[in-house]
């Protein structure tokens, strides 16, 4: 026993947990066994960590300055997650900012395809709703997915 380091995990993580189901993750595409609701395979879930770091660091810094830094956007159809971003501010929140966006998808009924993509939104006026800055984030998703299917259909 001595020397030998354990480690727990608590499942599920990040989306994934063990199980007898064969899944295709939404990362990488490979397919992997896990339980039915896992999304991701668990290599995959750890690279997610360092998604949840970035998390843990915006919110340290929304407690510490009273000013939030990472907006999370889940889409759901009939309660059903089916897409989520995060949209990280890159500029310590300058009133003209940069944002980091990590986004996934989950596989479209249609394509069967699953879409991870990162991009970055330049100079955003920061002092508006919300909105203003998911409609940039969302318009470029419907961009680059269009793409993807079309790159599909024609493999
Ligand atoms: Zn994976």
């Amino acid at each position: 026993m001595a020397g030998r380091e354990v480690v727990i995990r608590k499942y599920p993580f990040h989306s994934f947990a063990p199980g007898n189901y064969w899944c295709c993750c939404v990362y990488c595409g490979e397919h992997f066994i896990g339980a039915k609701r896992s999304l991701q395979c668990e290599p995959c879930a750890e690279k997610q960590d360092h998604t949840q770091k970035a998390l843990d660091e915006a919110l340290r810094i929304q407690r510490e300055t009273g000013e939030a830094s990472v907006l999370t956007v889940e889409l759901k159809m009939n309660g059903r997650p089916i897409a989520a971003a995060t949209v990280k501010n890159i500029s310590d929140l300058a009133p003209i900012s940069d944002y980091e966006v990590e986004a996934v998808s989950l596989p479209s009924k249609y394509s069967g395809k699953g879409f991870r993509h990162a991009f970055t939104v330049n100079r955003h006026e920061r002092l508006q709703t919300a909105w203003a800055l998911i409609a940039k984030v969302a318009d470029r998703l419907a961009q680059v997915e269009k793409i993807e299917e079309a790159k599909g259909d024609a493999a």
